[in-house]
């Protein structure tokens, strides 16, 4: 790495980077055993040496036009080859962190990641909103809005309490929400990942299938290579379909979805299938997590423990929302329903733009256009080759 034109460093960075579970970087001495340890590091894009010193040094902008921390699946192999325990997979952890609040444009996430009374302050504020939504009065007492009168306690009739219409389009309200400040901090981040090189425009249309392989399937993780990761990448695969499956029952199909009194649609399969994948990867983690066996789940930052617990309780208040709905009783099932809802929203608009869930893009687009910066610099370099000849 050139190191003549540094500058000052940045101490903010640096704190921000320790407060962040970098605090162990500090004890590295550059000895590079980790690089050589790490199955995912290349010629071209070497790490996490180089992450650790731009780290100790305070090199903000060059970390953030660096895509190393995102290439990083944190197996943990350097961490155990370190002669310092200085912690390398957990440093590259901290610069995701780091990263992912500095792509925010809002400065939420900033906020969140120092602190996590704002995390779970921003959760309960959102939570609060969901449950005005169905309870303030509105015209005729409870209901989403209570647009179509006061939903009946003799039966269970969720159209009642929340009409498939209004439902269906406040789901479509969040998911372009989570669409406009995800896709505006990747847009940040693709700057950050380019600005100042020569890249021919037809690359990034060459490379788009790496953007969708890696954005489907994590693939690169499994290339770490041991059992423990490859395991860790399948569960996640399987926590992926999990989540995607829900995601799309509520956004697109939910006036099938969303089945009155105790009759049944197909979709309610998928349901099924969606929230057992999540209520057994969530707790798998977690066990995981508590057990501290891992070197994944060795450290943990708070955003670490509320992303799975979030998750778990969506799918187990889904679950039981639906045993009540199917027992026919109106009032449990309605503040279920409550419940689900005001668990579910504010995950999502907290944790997919602002939080750890941001990686499901920053992850691919980090990898592709690693990409295509490698490949425009071997264009740049056969051109320089080229001219050289002529000259000569
Ligand atoms: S993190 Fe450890 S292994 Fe890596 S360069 Fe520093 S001292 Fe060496
Ligand atoms: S945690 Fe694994 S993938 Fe990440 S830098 Fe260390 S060895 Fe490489």
């Amino acid at each position: 790495m050139d190191t003549t034109s540094i500058g000052r460093p940045d101490n903010d960075f640096i704190q921000d980077v320790l407060g962040l579970g970098g605090e162990d970087l500090k004890k590295c001495y550059q000895c590079a055993a980790c690089t050589s340890a790490c199955s995912l590091s290349t010629e071209q894009n070497g790490f996490p040496r180089k992450e650790m010193l731009m780290a100790q040094w305070g090199m903000k902008d060059r970390t953030i036009e660096d895509p190393g921390p995102w290439l990083c699946y944190y197996c943990g192999d350097c961490s155990k080859v370190c002669p310092r325990k200085a912690n390398p997979g957990e440093t590259m952890m901290a610069l995701r962190r780091y990263l992912t609040s500095y792509y925010d444009w809002t400065g939420l996430s900033r906020r969140m990641y120092r602190s996590g009374i704002w995390e779970i302050g921003f959760l309960l504020l959102m939570a609060a909103v969901v449950i005005a939504l169905f309870t303030l009065p509105h015209g005729f007492g409870f209901g989403l809005l209570a647009r179509s009168g006061p939903a009946p306690l003799t039966h269970v009739m969720l159209d009642r309490f929340a009409p498939v219409a209004i439902a269906h389009r406040a789901d479509q309200i969040l998911a372009l929400f989570l669409a406009v400040f995800l896709l505006s901090n990747a847009a940040r981040m693709f700057f950050f990942l380019t600005r100042g090189r020569k890249i021919p425009v037809g690359l990034y249309f060459t490379y788009l299938p790496v953007f969708a392989l890696h954005g489907l399937t994590q693939i690169r993780w499994k290339s770490c290579g041991s059992a423990e990761t490859t395991k860790n990448w399948l569960r996640h695969l399987f926590l992926v379909t999990g989540y995607a499956t829900m995601f799309l029952l509520v956004v697109i199909f939910l006036p099938w979805f969303q089945v009155q009194n105790n009759s049944f649609h197909w979709t309610s399969f998928l349901g099924y299938y969606a929230t057992a994948v999540l209520l057994i990867a969530t707790t798998w983690i977690l066990i995981d997590r508590v057990r501290k066996q891992d070197e994944i789940y060795r450290y943990s930052h708070i955003s670490d423990w509320l992303f799975p617990i979030l998750l778990f309780l969506t799918a187990l208040s889904g679950i039981l929302l639906n045993v009540l709905r199917l027992m026919d009783l109106p009032m449990p099932t309605y503040v279920l329903y409550t419940v689900h809802w005001a668990i579910a929203a504010p995950m999502l608009i907290v944790e997919v733009p602002f939080g750890k869930w941001a990686h499901l893009i920053y992850r691919p687009l980090a990898i592709y256009l690693a990409a295509v910066r490698n490949k425009a610099e071997e264009l740049s370099a056969e051109k320089k080759v080229d001219l050289s000849e002529m000259v000569a």
